[in-house]
């Protein structure tokens, strides 16, 4: 089979860390080119946009933005407009009525769109889905709290309209408990945390439910130093099941099921690939309703300026 001819588009801090390293081990991708306002790759052609790119660059089939989520969508229309296949980076936009025209254009053109949410990667996702399609679930606690600075340093975008702020990590949790509970659930109660001087919140308090009546908690906090919790508690009625670690770490009433320190990067362009041998796109925006309906039902607080 021929290699996908891939451009990388945004060459920051989760290009270098995750998507050239999975790249570079695929034998069925070769990248071709880079695009970026400054950064650049050794070897790699390089052009300072996406625009630029599709006009000069090399032949490609098919686009990753890695870029912040303000430009993803008019990234997505161009790639998309010019018959590439478009990976998009988590979340898929900056709006959720940015993607249907997306989708619509990947369908008719036969293109592949796929929204990737890379915690649905970690490997003890799938084992939680499947324990809890054999359970009675009884409440979900999400704690899911990271020190900003440690994770994000120096991002400007993350605080400003359409950053999200701590949903830029809270949707990774979003995207699990989406993935593994066996029902839709929806936003009865949420608080917002911003920073004095910030447009995106650092805090989150989120009560959801379900027809059933499940309780179901999420605390998001941005602001903590130390040890860092990316952990989903779900009480059952044969137990407790833990995913921590971010997805990484099953256990059930402490006897570990699941403890891997797998990274998801590969296994997503496993699925792009697959998804265009196909012809087939993968959008789910389900996390994103949920962020999109915090922003629209939150109570709002005023705390501390945020300071790098
Ligand atoms: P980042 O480090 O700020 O990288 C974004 C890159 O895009 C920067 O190099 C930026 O250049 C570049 N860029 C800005 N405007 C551009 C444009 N018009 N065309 C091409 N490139 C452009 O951010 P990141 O942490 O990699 O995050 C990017 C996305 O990945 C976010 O949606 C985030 O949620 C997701 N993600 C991040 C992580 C993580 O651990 N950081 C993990 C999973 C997913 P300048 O800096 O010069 O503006």
């Amino acid at each position: 089979m021929t290699p996908l001819r891939l451009a990388v588009v945004g060459l920051g801090k989760i290009a270098r860390d995750q998507h050239l390293p999975s790249i570079a081990a695929m034998p069925a991708i070769t990248l071709v080119a880079a695009a970026d306002p400054n950064a650049t790759l050794d070897g790699v052609p390089h052009f300072a946009s996406l625009d630029d790119l599709l006009r000069n660059g090399p032949p490609i089939d098919a686009v990753a933005l890695c870029t912040p989520p303000q430009m993803r969508g008019a990234q997505a229309a161009a790639a998309l407009a010019a018959g590439k296949h478009v990976l998009l980076e988590k979340p898929p936009g900056a709006t959720v009525s940015a993607i249907a025209p997306l989708t619509e254009v990947a369908r008719v053109s036969g293109k592949t769109l796929f929204a990737s949410w890379h915690a649905r990667f970690a490997p003890a996702v799938e084992p939680a889905r499947a324990f809890l399609a054999q359970r009675e679930i009884r409440s979900v606690h999400v704690i899911w709290k990271e020190d900003v600075r440690v994770w994000h340093p120096g991002q400007a975008w993350i605080w400003q309209p359409g950053g999200f702020g701590v949903f830029d990590p809270g949707i990774n949790a979003l995207s699990i408990v989406t993935r593994i509970l066996p029902r839709p659930f929806f936003l009865t109660r949420a608080e917002l945390a911003f920073p004095s001087n910030c447009a995106a919140p650092i805090a989150a308090d989120l009560d959801f439910t379900d027809a059933a009546g499940l309780a179901i908690r999420a605390e998001f906090d941005f602001r903590q130093t130390g040890a860092q919790s990316w952990d989903i508690a779900v009480e059952t009625d044969q137990g407790r099941l833990t995913l921590s670690a971010g997805g990484a770490k099953l256990t059930h009433d402490g006897q570990v099921l699941v403890d891997e320190k797998k990274v998801a990067y590969p296994a997503i362009y496993r699925r792009f690939v697959e998804l265009i041998a196909r012809s087939e796109s993968d959008v789910d925006l389900a996390p994103l309703v949920h962020v999109a309906d915090a922003f629209m039902l939150g109570r709002r607080i005023v705390v501390d300026a945020f300071e790098e």
